[in-house]
C-alpha cells in the first residue's frame, strides 16, 4: 500500500486502485469501439483529469491524439455561472475532428456544457464528454457527461487526479476527505 501523510486525512475510499484500473479499462473499451474508425482529439482538462487520463489513453485501442487544456471558471461562491476561459487552450487544429473532452468529476455540468458550446463554434465534426465520477444528482440530465466511470453522492472527494487546495491529487484511490481538513 502507498503510504503518506495524506492517507491520514482520509475518512474513508470510495473507489480503490483496483476498482478504478478495472473500471478505466472498460471505459477504454467502450471508447476504442465507438471512435474505431476515427482519430480523436482526447483532451485532459487539467489538472484534475490528469492521472485518469494518461490511464484512460492507456486503455484506448486504436489512433488518437493528445492534448491538454485548462481553464478557469468565473462565478460567485455560493453559485457558479459555468463561464470558463482557457488558461491553456487546446494545441491541435480541432476543425472536422472527432473531440473527447476528459474531465474528473461532473458536479454542477457547467464546465463541460460551456466547453461543448465553445467547441460547437470551432467546425468540429463531433464534441463528446467522459468524465471518471459523475454527481449524478447535482445537474439537470439534459448537463449529465456522455460517458463516466462511476456515480456518486454529493460529497467533496480527492484522489486519482483530485485536490482540495492543490493536495491529495497523488493519493491512487478515490477518498473521502475527514471534516476536520476543513474545519482547520
Ligand atoms: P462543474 O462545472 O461540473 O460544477 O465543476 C466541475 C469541477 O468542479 C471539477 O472539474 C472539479 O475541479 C470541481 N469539483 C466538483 N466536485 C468536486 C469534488 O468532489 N472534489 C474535487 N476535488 N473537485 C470537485
Amino acid at each position: 500500500m502507498h503510504i503518506t501523510t495524506a492517507e491520514n486525512d482520509i475518512e474513508s475510499i470510495l473507489y480503490t486502485e483496483e476498482q478504478i484500473k478495472k473500471r478505466v479499462a472498460e471505459l477504454g473499451k467502450e471508447l476504442s469501439e465507438i471512435y474505431k474508425d476515427s482519430t480523436p482529439v482526447m483532451a485532459c482538462v487539467l489538472k484534475g483529469a490528469s492521472v485518469f487520463y494518461t490511464d484512460l489513453v492507456r486503455a484506448f485501442n486504436g489512433h488518437m491524439l493528445f492534448d491538454f487544456i485548462s481553464v478557469s471558471s468565473y462565478g460567485q461562491a455560493a453559485k457558479s455561472s459555468g463561464k470558463v476561459s482557457f488558461k491553456k487552450d487546446f494545441d491541435n487544429d480541432l476543425k472536422g475532428k472527432d473531440v473527447i473532452i476528459v474531465e474528473d468529476i461532473v458536479d454542477t455540468g457547467l464546465t463541460l456544457k460551456y466547453l461543448k458550446e465553445l467547441l460547437a463554434e470551432r467546425d468540429v465534426k463531433s464534441v463528446k464528454t467522459v468524465a471518471l465520477l459523475n454527481k449524478y444528482e447535482c445537474h439537470p440530465r439534459d448537463l449529465d457527461t456522455d460517458y463516466f466511470g462511476f456515480k456518486i453522492e454529493n460529497q467533496f472527494v480527492v484522489g486519482y487526479g483530485l485536490d482540495y487546495a492543490g493536495y491529495y491529487r497523488n493519493l491512487p484511490y478515490i477518498g473521502v476527505l475527514k471534516k476536520s481538513v476543513y474545519a482547520d
